[in-house]
């Protein structure tokens, strides 16, 4: 019987990003029965957000995964700085805190989740169905007993004690669930496109560059920039009209050693708009049903924190949900257990995303002369304090550690 022709599991997880990869791999190798359905045929995606964190890569190390996963290409960011009215500062140095794994690594997000898949594919508990698309929730009263699933043209059946919805910010189970959440609305929104990178282009520091009402985000790839255009929410059309040249000229402008490939940019055909959003569950769970990661909790941009967040709910969700798995009972206690460990730490995430958003981001996309503002500029001159915004992106607000690798 092939994977996709089982109709009973242990537990179904809906979504192969960050969060429903890794929590597969940690459930599948303490010996849990594992469905992933991915409604993609691979992870090949563009604008994802490449970025491992140190936190992930202090939970690889726990089970061996850490040393194996730098040997696929990757870059590192030590730093993350802000370039503005031909300054730059640095808002977070990583080198300065104390890990293994002092900087963030910088690898394209399907080569991250094929490396866990292929780990996970070593367990024969591990099950994964590409090209599965969940359409529906199967109920046995109040509670949740599998999914309907759709995959090459045919609907299919599977059941389980347990169903993980990490099916990212779109969730489909959300609305299925009809579960509610509280939203906040970011006062932007971001045009991601690419343009070429030379080799000797490296990325110590992440690079932002703010000036004349406007700010770029640059993340590194092995032979390309991926750009984030920021600009006031609800303002896309407005940039599409000014024109393609216009956008050339401006990024030119903020960037001038990109001034020579801006040409790369043919049309608007090439620029993607992300609607930046960011909301939370108010309950993450229901009778045989868990949301985590984004589904649980779109995450804003700010601070490229979203992966660390998804990575966490995993993390935790096994930690707490292994032994009931194994045992083929998940009451709603053990569910309720990841939100309560999960819950305020994004909440804080949020919060400071929120702070960011208002204090640095808005003034970035409003103000011709952008400088940090004056708190910020204490914190990163303070030697006590400087390193607590390194520390909140790469960490993020709790310690996440596998209570038994
Ligand atoms: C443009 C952009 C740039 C970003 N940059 C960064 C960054 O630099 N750093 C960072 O940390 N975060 C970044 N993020 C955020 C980050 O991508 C998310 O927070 C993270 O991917 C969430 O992981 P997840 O596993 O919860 O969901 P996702 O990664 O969204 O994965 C959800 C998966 O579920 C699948 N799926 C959806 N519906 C179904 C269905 N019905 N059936 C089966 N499968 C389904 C999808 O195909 C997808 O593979 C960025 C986001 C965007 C949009």
């Amino acid at each position: 019987m092939s994977d996709h022709e089982q109709s009973q599991t242990g537990c179904i997880v809906v979504g192969g990003g960050p969060a429903g990869v890794l929590l597969s791999l940690l459930l599948a190798r303490k010996g849990v029965e594992v469905t992933l359905l991915e409604m993609h045929r691979d992870f090949d995606r563009d604008f994802r957000g490449d970025t491992v964190h140190m936190s992930t890569l202090e939970v690889l190390d726990q089970i061996g995964l850490a040393e194996p996963l730098h040997e696929i290409p990757h870059a590192k960011m030590h730093r993350m700085e802000i370039n503005a009215g031909g300054r730059t500062v640095v808002v977070a140095d990583f080198t300065r805190l104390r890990t293994k794994y002092p900087y963030i690594m910088m690898m394209p997000q399907s080569d991250f989740l094929e490396f866990l898949c292929k780990r996970a594919e070593q367990y024969p508990s591990f099950h994964r169905v590409m090209g599965a698309q969940v359409i529906d929730l199967i109920r046995d009263g109040d509670r949740i007993v599998g999914v309907r699933y759709r995959r090459d043209g045919e609907e299919q059946e599977l059941r389980a004690p347990l169903t993980v919805a990490s099916d990212g910010r779109f969730s489909r189970i959300r609305v299925l669930a009809e579960v509610e959440a509280n939203e906040q609305t970011p006062p932007m929104d971001a045009a991601w496109f690419r343009v070429s990178r030379r080799d000797d282009e490296g990325l110590e520091g992440g690079a932002f560059y703010a000036g004349s009402g406007r700010l770029l985000v640059m993340l590194v790839r092995p032979d390309e920039w991926q750009i984030a255009y920021v600009f006031p929410k609800g303002d896309f059309q407005s940039l599409r009209e000014q024109g393609i040249d216009q956008f050339r000229a401006s990024i030119a402008e903020l960037v001038p050693w990109l001034g020579d490939r801006v040409d790369e940019i043919e049309s608007f055909h090439e620029v993607h708009l992300l609607k930046v959003g960011s909301d939370r569950l108010q309950t993450w769970h229901q009778p045989g049903l868990l949301f985590i990661g984004d589904a649980a909790h779109v995450m804003s941009p700010v601070g490229g924190i979203g992966i660390n967040y998804a990575i966490g709910d995993a993390v935790e969700a096994a930690n707490v949900l292994t032994e009931p798995l194994l045992r083929g009972e998940v009451g709603g206690d053990a569910l309720a257990e990841v939100q309560r460990r999960r819950e305020r730490p994004t909440r804080m995430a949020q919060r400071m995303q929120g702070l960011m958003q208002d204090n640095i981001v808005l003034r970035a996309i409003r103000e011709q002369d952008f400088d940090l503002p004056a708190p910020m500029r204490f914190v990163l001159a303070t030697p006590f304090l400087r390193d607590i915004p390194a520390r909140i992106i790469a960490r993020g607000f709790s310690r996440l550690r596998l209570q038994a690798p």
